[in-house]
């Protein structure tokens, strides 16, 4: 006899499954969305059918109690449906009209944070950071959470000439859209990783290690049973400790973070960009990292200033020039912003003669 068929855990459930009974009805079929206020968006069917947005701030790394609190309010209020956006921003998505007041009364009540629609910051996108990541150059919850204490106006009501997108990173490995957004935190180490030879035999597997190496960096060391590093081709990424812990590459006298601007996802007006540097290194400086803070706020005061409207800033530095792009936010520009003087077209100098 045949054996039944069974459902097996390979591949994920469609994605259609798990949308509200609205989108589904109208799927595919809207006829225009509105920005009702900072944290409330409608989308409106052709049929004539609404669905209400309303998006609130996370954390990410969200506790279980936080987790069930909110899967009750959505199970409340939204029929159990929410969304969790790109950049960590938790969406209620309300059908029905009756439900939408009381849902962001309970939200302020509770001391959710709404906003993040339209013209503003909208929730940082970060990575483990610290907490949970082995190869971490620095935190990211805490950055992100002093980054937003200090923007949090920005996401709650004040208007930018575009949405900014900011991120945060805890290594060059990038896990997120640091390269993508409109301003940007990755952390960096700056050592090579310290061998401690006594160990490296007994808890390294040498092949694994050799080519965890995206740059060919290391090769083995018979003589001590253990591995070498050309330190002139790393590039601290980090890569080796993460399959050979005696590979050490944190130091808290050179980790600390770099600070990258000007990308964006979306190809409105202009084509997608990469985001590209703009202050090579800050110590790290926990737990309110101070000079971090200050340096973001002087690239979005200037934005928020100088910008034309629906100017995202990559196209406003564009517009003005890193030359201006650096007088006007005070940044000093330093060799590290040099990058390729024969090859790279595009990046910001690529002859000795001042281009813009
Ligand atoms: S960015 Fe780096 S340190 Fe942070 S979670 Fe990803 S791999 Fe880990
Ligand atoms: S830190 Fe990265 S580049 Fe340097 S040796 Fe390790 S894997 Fe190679």
């Amino acid at each position: 006899m045949a054996a039944p068929q069974r459902r097996t855990d390979i591949g994920p459930p469609h994605y259609k499954d798990f949308l509200p009974p609205v989108i589904q009805k109208n799927y595919g079929n809207w006829k225009y969305h509105e920005i009702l206020e900072p944290g409330v968006m409608v989308h409106v069917a052709n049929s004539g059918d609404k669905i209400w947005s309303v998006r609130v701030a996370s954390p990410r790394l969200l506790s279980t109690d936080t987790l069930r609190d909110i899967a009750d309010i959505a199970a409340k209020y939204c029929g159990g449906y929410l969304r969790f956006t790109t950049r960590n921003n938790i969406e209620f998505l309300v059908s029905d009209e009756k439900n939408l007041n009381p849902l962001k009364e309970e939200l302020k009540k509770k001391g959710y944070m709404m906003g993040g629609i339209g013209p503003r910051v909208s929730n940082i996108v970060h990575t483990q950071g610290w907490i949970h990541c082995h190869s971490a150059a620095s935190d990211a919850s805490g950055l992100v959470k002093v980054l937003m204490d200090e923007f949090a106006e920005y996401f709650t009501k004040k208007e930018l000439p575009n949405r900014v997108r900011l991120a945060v990173a805890c290594c060059t490995n990038m896990c997120g859209a640091v390269h993508c957004s409109d301003i940007a935190i990755v952390a960096v180490h700056r050592k090579i990783p310290q061998i401690d030879h006594e160990k490296v035999p007994n808890m390294c597997e040498i092949p694994s290690t050799i080519a965890a190496c995206p740059t060919g960096a290391i090769s083995p060391d018979p003589a001590k049973k253990s591995v070498k590093i050309k330190e002139d081709k790393c590039m601290y990424c980090g890569n080796c400790f993460t399959v050979c812990p005696p590979m050490e590459i944190h130091d808290p006298e050179y980790d600390g973070v770099a600070i990258v601007a000007g990308g964006k996802v979306g190809n409105l007006r202009t084509p997608p960009k990469f985001s590209k540097l703009v202050v090579p290194f800050i110590k790290n400086n926990p737990p309110r990292w101070p000079e971090v803070v200050d340096a973001v706020k002087k690239i979005l005061n200037a934005y928020e200033k100088g910008a034309m409207k629906h100017e995202r800033v990559g196209e406003w530095i564009e517009r003005i020039g890193w030359e201006k792009f650096f007088k006007v936010t005070g940044l000093p520009f330093t060799h590290q912003h040099i990058d390729d003087f024969l090859i790279a077209r595009e990046t910001f100098r690529t002859s000795a003669a001042f281009k813009w």
